[in-house]
């Protein structure tokens, strides 16, 4: 390919609103262009990068026994009606009307229709089990969409649904999803951790992310470099252990706190540390006043909370609300004489000793409380986050926290959709039962942004080879030199004939501004034929390393082609 004829242009200046290296080097580069808020257009080099993923993820669930279907990206209402989620979904569901008025949406995921597709067909035990895939468009109208490609309203996943007779099955086929995204994200060269990851309130066997470490990742990942152990710290279970275990239970006081509200006001006032107070917060679950406490240096874990209500809907009360369940001002609630539907406990403020906790009294606190004794919960439960260096679940040893991109997700999804929709089969003794279902999903553009979040420099991207636009790119360094474009259009020639793909930068541009668009578009290697070409040499240069070296012309292409194969093997 000439670039002096292809439609690339670069950027400069990286645009303000991109945030994270990806973001800017994907618009920088050429890759694709903004159409409106998380919707974006591929341009030729983009969509090269996309299809190579998506061919890679293709071969490996191909590998599988996967069968690669497409469903329509637009939805009848009623299939999301059968299984609840038309409503569940909420405003996140890009929902519309056809002109006859009947409803449809745009599919953020496929696990209805897939169900659908399968209750139509299959009778019988003898035609399972089997796997569906698609690669296609989905819609979300994200409530933040942001860096670029990794949050956007519309993107290509890879999405496949596993149909097994009974949960032995079911374990078979998602071990061979797990295998085949380990051999897919090793291939985009990704270095990742799979993660355990939350079932949800709504049940489901197990569930595993596949994580790539960045710092710009949204997802928070526990890992423990002892028994490598990694979950979601969604996911991630707390290991709680005596807090002060040599105090003894001192007598409950009442202390008056005027204007002491917050966890850092009370600390400086008892003059101790915030492992010392329980702090107690309101919120409002499906309807339900909730009191939620633990201790006064935690966080609430909102899927574990979620996923103990069965919930759909949690927030935190509005003042009004905490007011009337305290009887007192904010900042003054404590599990004492509270009037709200449940009071949940932490299970680590079981094991605190003599802590100090709101009175429900303006102006006033209870310091040397004791759970058991001084109050009781409706609920004792792991409801916090856990935190660096807590003991890890598995081995105990201290646990580290990083961030952490999703770019896939397997879920052993049980009976859930089949259920609902009625998608059974007769068994071997001719009774009817549901079809066991797993769902497992790769975001192809969040992929490709994440490949570039681990493989880049302050000069560009630098392509994997195994999902470069292109192999080589070839610069020629004066234009002005017929001898230069010659040699330059021979080895573009050969290398094109023996399938490799090539760029020839024969623009008429200064050879600075070739190189610096060649680091920045992060082809992984580059050939410059310059001035040395009359003693009949050429420059090899990788992307990936500082030094170029001279190679005779003659001997360029079958270099090259070494490298490729060394690589892609
Ligand atoms: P997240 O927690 O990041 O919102 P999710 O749990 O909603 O993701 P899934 O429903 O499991 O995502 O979708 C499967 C895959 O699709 C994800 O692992 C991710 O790679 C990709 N994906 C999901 N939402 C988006 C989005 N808005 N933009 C780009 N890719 C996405
Ligand atoms: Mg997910």
């Amino acid at each position: 390919m000439k670039m002096s004829e292809m439609f690339f242009t670069t950027l400069r200046e990286t645009p303000s609103e991109a945030e994270i290296p990806s973001h800017q080097l994907m618009l920088r580069a050429g890759l694709m262009r903004k159409l409106a808020s998380g919707i974006y257009n591929y341009l030729p080099l983009g969509k090269r990068v996309l299809k190579k993923v998506e061919e890679i993820v293709r071969e490996e669930m191909d590998k599988t026994g996967a069968q690669e279907i497409l469903a329509s990206a637009l939805l009848p209402a009623e299939l999301w009606k059968e299984t609840g989620r038309w409503n569940v979904f909420g405003p996140e569901m890009f929902k519309l009307k056809d002109r006859n008025e009947r409803e449809f949406c745009l599919g953020p995921t496929h696990e209805e229709i897939f169900t659908d597709i399968v209750r139509n067909e299959i009778k019988s035990y003898k035609q399972l089990p089997f796997n569906l895939y698609q690669i296609q468009t989905k819609y979300r109208d994200e409530k933040r969409p942001r860096f670029g490609v990794m949050r956007s309203r519309e993107f290509i996943m890879k999405d496949a649904y596993s149909f097994d007779k009974n949960w032995d099955g079911l374990d078979i086929s998602y071990k061979k999803m797990y295998d085949a995204y380990c051999a897919i994200f090793d291939r985009c060269g990704l270095k990742y951790w799979v993660v355990d990851a939350d079932t949800g309130a709504m049940g489901g066997k197990d569930s595993n992310e596949f994580m790539v470490p960045s710092d710009v990742g949204e997802a928070e990942v526990v890992y423990c470099d002892e028994c490598g152990y990694a979950a979601n710290v969604e996911k991630a279970p707390c290991v709680n252990r005596a807090i002060h275990a040599e105090d003894v239970e001192k007598e409950i006081k009442k202390v008056a706190t005027p204007d002491v509200k917050t966890v850092d006001e009370l600390m400086h006032f008892f003059n101790t540390t915030a492992d010392r107070f329980v702090k107690t917060l309101i919120y409002s679950i499906d309807g339900k006043a909730v009191a939620v406490m633990l201790r006064g240096d935690r966080e609430v874990n909102i899927t574990k909370l979620q996923n103990l209500f069965k919930a759909s809907d949690i927030e935190m009360a509005d003042r009004n609300t905490v007011e009337s369940v305290t009887g007192a001002e904010v900042g003054f609630a404590g599990p004492i004489n509270i009037n709200v539907d449940v009071l949940v406990v932490d299970d680590e403020v079981a094991h605190m000793k003599n802590f100090i906790i709101g009175a429900n009294e303006t102006g006033y606190h209870y310091e040397n409380v004791n759970y058991g004794r001084d109050f009781k919960a409706d609920v004792v439960a792991d409801i916090r986050n856990i935190e660096v260096g807590e003991p890890c679940p598995k081995c105990g040893k201290p646990i580290n926290i990083a961030r952490g991109i999703e770019v896939g997700h397997i879920f052993k999804l049980g009976t859930k959709y089949t259920e609902a929709l009625g998608a059974t089969y007769l068994d071997e003794n001719g009774q009817e039962q549901p079809i066991i279902m797993g769902c497992y999903g790769i975001g192809i553009n969040r992929t490709v942004a994440a490949i570039i979040e681990q493989h880049h420099d302050d000069r560009g991207i630098i392509w994997p080879m195994s999902v470069t636009p292109y192999h080589v790119i070839i610069v020629v360094a004066s234009n002005y030199q017929p001898e230069q474009i010659q040699a330059a259009e021979k080895i573009h020639d050969e290398l094109a004939a023996r399938g490799i793909e090539v760029l020839l930068d024969d623009r008429d541009e200064r050879a600075g501004v070739k190189f610096n668009d060649a680091d920045l578009i992060g082809i992984p290697i580059r050939i410059t034929v310059g001035k040395k070409i009359s003693d009949g040499m050429v420059e090899f240069k990788r992307r990936d390393k500082a030094e170029s070296i001279d190679i005779p012309i003659n001997d360029i292409v079958n270099k090259v082609i070494d490298e490729i194969n060394r690589e892609l093997a």
